[in-house]
């Protein structure tokens, strides 16, 4: 679990930023529901047999004896809220969310115990016109961060729950048959969720599956329907993609289909972005049935993607733009023209030196913080009424303005 440091959280807030902004331009609104739910609804939501409630969850009983759980992801609380609070009654809803969630996984890079998604849910709508949104809105953030280039997208449609569970049989048939040269973690999970073995990261084990049935073969009409409709609007947006018939997915809600956006930049940890359809899920919660799309985006990938390949701007490393120095028994007024400064130049973000010290410490602290002007606050300036500028940056004489010209001066420059 890590601490987020002050120089890194400007990365964060652009990346957040970013991502809101294209939400909103899309009609998607924010929603927030507490960290902490029931235990069983993370098991029914997530799947009893799946690695997070198998053996990732933070869980513990409270002071009633109820076992609750801090969510390991963000759809079940999601439509936990949705549901109780009546949102998903004859009507559509489109819905982000972030957050911090947690799962004990062993920490590595790209993969940690708490870390942050921002989610996206789409309620109401069974068409794949809604999947195909959610793609497109990707696809705008990744060319807005200018990470597009380093990011492919992988799809696949898992089907109908009858669908898989045809499949499922005829897949366990073929690999029971091949028991013996299955690793120990296959064999396992030949018993409990055999779908998983697909995305095994074992060679051998990816070689034996070449000659396995092929969940393709076994998706009835319908979902095959909406997957090619899905595949249509793509190729119209021109958002290129991959069909990976080995895309399963960890949760056991999706159904029709699922996505990954990958990147080859990260090592192992290659996923910045995943998600699917999930139709039965609000049922399976309690709700009356309403179809369900969405997927979640790893805060931490990003981030680190960002910096791997350099294209934060520059100003957002840049926190302030005029630094005052406060030279001798000048404190007060200094704190006042400061304030009063923010009051007439509402975009100008200013750091008032507090705690005294030298003319030369406190020019040096204005340099490192980054500003591009140093005012200069001295006992003679504060009696005559006037403020040196100084220009950090640039090759510009120093000058003496009367303060009251300050703000002209900061308004014309900006
Ligand atoms: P992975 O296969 O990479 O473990 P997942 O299928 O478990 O991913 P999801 O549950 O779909 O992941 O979560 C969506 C996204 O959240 C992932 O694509 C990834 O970017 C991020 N994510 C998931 N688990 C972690 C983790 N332990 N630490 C950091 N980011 C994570
Ligand atoms: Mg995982």
């Amino acid at each position: 679990m890590n601490d987020l440091l002050p120089k890194q959280s400007a990365t964060w807030q652009y990346l957040e930023r970013a991502i809101a902004d294209v939400l909103a331009r899309y009609s998607y609104r924010e929603i927030r529901f507490p960290i902490l739910e029931q235990t069983e609804l993370f098991k029914r939501a997530v799947g009893e047999v799946t690695d997070i409630v198998e053996k990732e969850m933070y869980s513990f009983d409270d002071r009633n004896g109820d076992s609750l759980s801090l969510r390991p992801e963000g759809t079940a609380g999601c439509v936990r809220a949705c549901t109780e609070n009546g949102l998903l009654h004859n009507q559509t809803q489109r819905l982000w969310y972030t957050g911090p969630m947690f799962r004990h996984e062993r920490p590595q890079k790209g993969r940690l115990r708490q870390f942050h998604q921002i989610g996206v849910e789409a309620f109401g709508i069974d068409g794949p016109d809604i999947d195909a949104e959610l793609l497109l809105i990707t696809a705008r953030l990744w060319k807005t961060l200018k990470i597009d280039h380093a990011v492919t997208l992988q799809i696949n449609s898992l089907g109908t729950s009858e669908d898989r569970a045809t499949y499922r049989a005829a897949l366990v048939d073929y690999l029971r048959a091949r028991h013996d040269q299955l690793d120990a973690d296959s064999q396992r999970r030949l018993e409990s969720n055999p779908m998983r073995i697909l995305d095994s990261k074992n060679p051998e084990t990816q070689a034996l599956l070449n000659d396995a049935p092929s969940l393709k073969d076994f998706i009835n009409g319908e979902s095959r329907d909406h997957f090619e409709q899905l595949c249509a609007v793509l190729d119209a947006a021109n958002i290129a993609y991959e069909i990976n018939p080995r895309l399963v997915r960890g949760l056991d809600y999706y159904s029709k289909t699922v996505f990954e956006w990958v990147t080859t930049n990260l090592g192992a940890q290659g996923t910045v972005c995943a998600g699917g359809r999930y139709d039965g899920l609000v049922e399976q919660l309690g709700g009356k049935p309403c179809p369900g799309v969405g997927f979640a985006m790893g805060i931490e990938r990003l981030v680190l993607l960002l910096d791997e390949l350099g294209v934060v701007p520059d100003s957002v490393g840049q926190t302030v733009d005029l630094y005052l120095v406060a030279v001798g028994n000048v404190e007060q007024q200094a704190l006042v023209l400061a304030d009063n400064l923010r009051s007439d130049c509402a975009n100008i973000r200013l750091e008032c030196h507090c705690g005294g010290g030298s003319f030369k410490s406190q020019i040096k602290k204005a340099d490192k913080s980054g500003a591009s002007i140093a005012l200069i606050l001295g006992e003679d300036e504060a009696a005559a009424g006037t403020i040196g500028v100084k220009y950090l940056r640039e090759d510009t004489p120093q000058e003496t303005l009367a303060q009251a010209d300050l703000a002209k001066l900061l308004l014309a420059q900006n």
